[in-house]
């Protein structure tokens, strides 16, 4: 029996056998995720649980965890994690620092990533698999030990498409929320697709409180194709419908990121095509500046920036700069590929 794994209902059906109590089957979810259990035999201190359901929990319980390999602080206090697991595989999750008062989580929900966008580092490394939802809680669960603020937010924005991992990734996010569980706000949760928009009718069908983010990076179609090949199988009308039917039915804008690369997407023809695409929708929409490694992409100037901004003006939409740090260590946007370099190397806390 993983104990990380098991949502509440499928506790008390786990412990039924022992005739466990709700209040025993909360007490002891809440261990292990509002407490953050990390040694079964440990569970035997939990308060209102009786006798006989804390040794069938002991005998056949287990408690999975992801070893920490590094964490490299920037100067920005954005600070990167480097996560091994014993089912195979590493991947990477971001610890970032919002207003001197909180952190926001940035998880990982696969190993690598199928969607190959061409600015980014995960897609580089193809895709090796997908991770189990425990998988994803221990990178919270382990951030969360070593923070000395509270994490008020988690996003679905690290290595992988998260819908292409939807049940994984929507149990971990329930567990998250729950008030028994992580206790974040399922408003502070989001989940950032590329697109994939068979998963967004799914999602936007089964009514989820979480937030999705749609990455669209360029609103014409050649220009979205070379960039995020998913637009090869998915196209831009199909994904634009989508995200409209998400703010109709949410009433509320869409989040849609656009990741700005100098001398591509940065003219007035793509503020204009994004007026056409979304007009009549309500957004939001957030800048992202690429960061690639390997150079071939480059962040817009300042003044190409400015230019842009000016120009999209005509969404009559909200903009924002969203200010993609830690990027001296590998854990700015699109940058996570499981390596390791830059910053300062914290060997404890
Ligand atoms: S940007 Fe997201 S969807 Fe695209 S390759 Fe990277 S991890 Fe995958």
């Amino acid at each position: 029996m993983n104990l990380r794994t098991l949502e509440l209902s499928e506790w008390a059906a786990a412990l039924a056998p022992v005739g466990a109590s709700d209040l025993a089957v909360r007490k002891l979810f809440a261990r292990v995720h509002a407490h953050g259990a990390t040694d079964v035999d440990a569970l035997r201190d939990t308060p209102q649980v009786p006798r006989a359901v804390l040794d069938f929990v002991v005998r056949r319980g287990q408690l999975p965890a992801l070893e920490v390999v590094e964490r490299r602080r920037a100067t920005d206090g954005f600070v990167k994690y480097l996560f091994q697991s014993p089912l195979g595989g590493r991947v990477e999750a971001v610890r970032i620092p919002l207003f001197d008062a909180k952190y926001v989580v940035c998880v990982s929900s696969q190993v690598g990533c199928a969607l190959a966008c061409d600015f980014c580092a995960t897609g580089r490394m193809g895709f090796q698999r997908n991770l189990r939802t425990w998988e994803i809680l221990e990178q919270v669960r382990i951030i969360r030990a070593e923070a000395d603020r509270r994490i008020s937010g988690v996003v679905f924005m690290g290595m992988g498409e998260p819908l292409l991992n939807a049940r994984e990734v929507l149990r971990a996010a329930r567990v998250l929320s729950h008030p028994a569980g992580y206790a974040i706000s399922g408003r502070a949760i989001t989940l950032s697709t590329a697109g994939w928009v068979p998963a967004i009718r799914r999602y936007v069908r089964e009514g989820h409180p979480y937030r999705l983010a749609f990455s669209v990076t360029s609103a014409i179609p050649a220009k979205r194709a070379q960039l995020m090949p998913v637009e090869r199988t998915h196209p831009l009308p199909e994904l634009i419908a989508a995200i409209r039917d998400y703010a109709e039915v949410r009433k509320e804008r869409a989040m849609v990121a656009y990741v700005c690369i100098r001398g591509v997407n940065m003219g007035h023809e793509d503020a204009e095509a994004l007026r056409d695409a979304f007009r009549g929708i309500p957004i939001k929409l957030d800048l992202i500046e690429v960061t690639d490694p390997t150079g071939k992409w480059q962040p817009p100037t300042a003044e190409e920036l400015a230019d842009f901004r000016d120009a999209l003006q005509i969404l009559r939409a909200p903009v924002v700069r969203r200010y993609s740090g830690g990027k001296e260590i590998g854990a700015a946007c699109g940058t996570l590929e499981a390596s390791s370099y830059g910053g300062t190397l914290l060997h404890s806390w």
